[in-house]
């Protein structure tokens, strides 16, 4: 079984979220199940950079506008497997991330970069550019890369499968429908039936459209987005598909995340030795200025701050945890209206708040370690991985019931044997419910007994790259050999 992944972002070369630490290690646990893995990935500075070992496979030329296109194929890492980089220095050697420049705004021309990106990954997938390496399936992850579904779609030659995994519904690549002819697509495609999407050209309905199959990265966002309140407006579309739509949960990267051999923590620990995590929270208090207690309940984010993340209902919660003595430590980015409320309520409460703005992937470890609970509040969650580390982690998740937290955290008031508690889940985005769930892992904590049965049963958890590649591997022969 070949398998090439088509995506815009990979760990730790290029990362914005979560979708680059998937396409890190699900080829990786692929690769482990005995698949065949490429990966296609647009040629940006972090990227092109590290390729290794890399031979030129083709010159394109002019392709989507760009007029110098190179694809090479090399080793981003070591034991990883080989990825096809795409060189166009007009459209991707640039600083910022990969949709926008330094100050934040989107790439002007973002249509035709990640068309390039599909296009490439489409005429790879049906043999025209690498015939020595031609895949069964063809996976494209989000928007980005949706268009490699509607090139394949539409070639006369058509043997691959493809897969489109939505990472985030939300985020949808909605262009100018004007632009269209720059696709060099057949014009009956910009239709309801196509790409047109309320008088604009959607590239997330290039991958919901044309692929043969559509995954989410947990079964219960495969189910939320057939409704109105999570479809952003596809859900119709996504009903029609529905047969073709299901769940992959995401797992967690073992080795990188791993209490008992990160070389990120000040102290390690594992599920029968708990001693390091105290001193990886006294650590993280003093490094961030928080008082060095060890009895105060320590309550950890590390998020982008966007409106998605639920974190607004966090600052409306705060003022009454702080009376009762609680501290919380916030890394992320995002937002300048919640940036500048998460930094009036660390200047007014330094020993109990802190927050850092920006990206760090070493804090992002001492604090998910060093916390008590991770707060994950979100309004919608594809999957989210961070509630994945905080069980890892003996950090206990408090979670809005929704989407991959619903699938991944089991709550503390469950009466199932079989499924002992991990975390502390609460259903409306409001306030008061996340308020509620922090009083009971507040009054949890407060029985230390309690506390550590809940922290060794998070960590018995276990969410292996290994387990979605075997789910994978099932879908994809069931395509293959449909
Ligand atoms: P999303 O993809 O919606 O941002 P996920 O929970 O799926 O959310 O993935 C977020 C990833 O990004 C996790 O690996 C998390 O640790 C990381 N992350 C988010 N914000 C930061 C930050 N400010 N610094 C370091 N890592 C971060």
């Amino acid at each position: 079984m070949r398998v090439l992944h088509a995506a815009a972002e990979c760990f730790p070369w290029v990362k914005t979220g979560g979708l680059a630490d998937v396409l890190a290690a699900l080829p990786q646990a692929q690769a482990r199940a005995g698949l065949d893995v490429r990966l296609v990935l647009p040629g940006l500075p972090g990227i092109l950079g590290a390729l290794r070992s890399r031979e030129r496979i083709a010159d394109l030329g002019a392709v989507m506008g760009a007029a110098r296109v190179t694809l090479w194929l090399g080793s981003l890492a070591d034991h990883g497997p080989r990825a096809y980089v795409i060189e166009a220095p007009l459209y991707y050697d640039r600083e910022g991330n990969p949709y926008a420049g330094p100050d934040g705004r989107e790439w002007p021309d973002n249509l035709q970069r990640f068309a390039l990106l599909g296009w490439v990954a489409a005429h790879l997938a049906v043999g025209e550019i690498d015939p020595q390496w031609c895949p069964d399936i063809l996976h494209a992850h989000d928007w980005h890369a949706a268009l490699a579904c509607t090139y394949v779609a539409t070639h006369p030659v058509r043997r691959v499968r493809t897969v489109f995994t939505i990472h985030n519904l939300a985020y949808q690549g909605l262009f100018d429908a004007a632009d269209f002819p720059l696709l060099g697509l057949p014009a009956r495609h910009l239709a309801t039936a196509g790409l047109e999407f309320h008088g604009q050209m959607s590239m997330m309905k290039a991958g919901l459209v044309y692929a043969d199959h559509i995954t989410t990265v947990s079964p219960r966002y495969a189910r939320e987005i057939a409704t109105p309140e999570f479809g952003c407006g596809l859900e119709g579309l996504i009903q029609a598909r529905q047969a073709v739509v299901s769940g992959i949960l995401n797992g967690v990267d073992e080795q990188l995340w791993d209490p008992a051999n990160d070389p990120l923590l000040p102290a390690r620990y594992s599920a029968g030795d708990l001693r390091g995590k105290a001193q990886c929270k006294a650590s993280l208090q003093q490094a961030l200025g928080l008082s060095i207690e060890p009895r105060a309940p320590l309550l950890g984010i590390v998020s982008r701050l966007t409106a998605q993340k639920g974190l607004d209902l966090v600052l409306e919660a705060l003022p009454a945890w702080l009376q009762a003595g609680v501290q919380l430590a916030v890394l992320g980015s995002g937002n300048p209206e919640l940036e500048a409320a998460f930094t009036e309520a660390a200047r007014n409460h330094p020993d109990q708040v802190h927050v850092r703005l920006g990206y760090d992937e070493a804090l992002a470890h001492a604090l998910i370690a060093g916390s008590d609970a991770l707060l994950v509040p979100s309004r919608f969650e594809p999957c989210g991985l961070t509630q994945l580390y905080g069980l890892r982690y003996g950090t206990i998740p408090v979670v809005r019931r929704v989407g991959g937290l619903a699938d991944t955290v089991i709550d503390a008031s469950g009466q199932d044997p079989a499924r002992p508690a991990t975390g502390f889940c609460f259903e409306q985005a409001s306030p008061q419910a996340l308020g509620a769930a922090v009083d009971r892992a507040i009054s949890c904590y407060r029985s230390p007994k309690a506390w550590r049965a809940l922290m060794q049963a998070a960590m018995a958890s276990s969410f292996s790259w290994d387990a979605s590649a075997h789910d994978y591997r099932d879908l994809y022969t069931r395509l293959r050999d449909a």
